[in-house]
């Protein structure tokens, strides 16, 4: 997959280009817009990651440039503007998503992984945390290879901590995952019953989760043997 990243503060760059390199992207920076539409004259990309706040034209400017060329591509802005409306534009305009500043690498990540999951099909739709793997696509758990049943809110649970694996996942950010897919009410200590369940399931293999008393939950990843 390789990632064109249109964005001209050198801090983020760096740090874009060492994660995203390490998770297995080739990622091409370009700092202008000028020099995103020549490298995209070019070369051919999967996915590019855009600031709206460019030094020689608007990100939204560029983007316009690159729906009218038809290229089919999919768009994820990184705006440090909050405005709901340039939100709004850059959706109408033809992002996939978008992304507000400041943000974590990992959700990035995640939100790379799913646009990419959308466009492409069944690409990368595994993600793996030690014996565990996660199916995205058909809601299946693996472990060593084998599948594990959990009911759908157990594997909700499972699936943000796996996509989230090494940070804290704190109790509200689980809970609005649930809300999202389910309109069943939520009682008082839902998640930690869904926590402990899940735990439970996972202890054979190894994994385990962290619950960080104020903060969250947390699945270590485990060492590599
Ligand atoms: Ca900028």
């Amino acid at each position: 997959m390789n990632i064109l990243v249109v964005e001209d503060d050198s801090v983020l760059t760096d740090g874009l280009q060492y994660t995203l390199a390490k998770s297995g992207y080739s990622v091409t920076c370009a700092k202008t817009g000028h020099y995103a539409e020549q490298l995209l004259d070019v070369q051919k990309f999967d996915l590019i990651l855009l600031d709206l706040g460019l030094p020689d034209m608007d990100g939204l400017t560029l983007l316009r440039h690159l729906r009218h060329r038809k290229l089919a591509l999919p768009i994820l802005i990184l705006t440090a503007r909050d405005g709901m409306n340039d939100r709004i534009n850059g959706i109408e305009q033809g992002a996939d998503d978008y992304l507000t500043k400041p943000f974590e690498l990992r959700e990035l990540e995640a939100r790379i992984k799913a646009l990419i999951r959308r466009c492409y099909g069944g690409f990368s739709h595994l993600i793996t945390v030690g014996r565990l793997s996660l199916d995205t696509e058909n809601h299946q758990v693996l472990a060593d290879g084998a599948a594990i049943m959990l009911s759908a809110r157990e594997y909700e649970v499972l699936e943000i901590l796996m996509m989230l694996a090494g940070k804290v996942v704190s109790k509200d950010r689980i809970a609005q995952r649930l809300a999202a897919d389910n309109s069943e009410a939520l009682a008082d200590n839902a998640i930690e019953v869904y926590i402990h369940r899940v735990r439970k399931r996972l202890e054979n293999y190894g994994m385990v989760i962290l619950t960080l008393r104020g903060l969250g939950y947390l699945l270590e990843i485990p060492n590599e043997s």
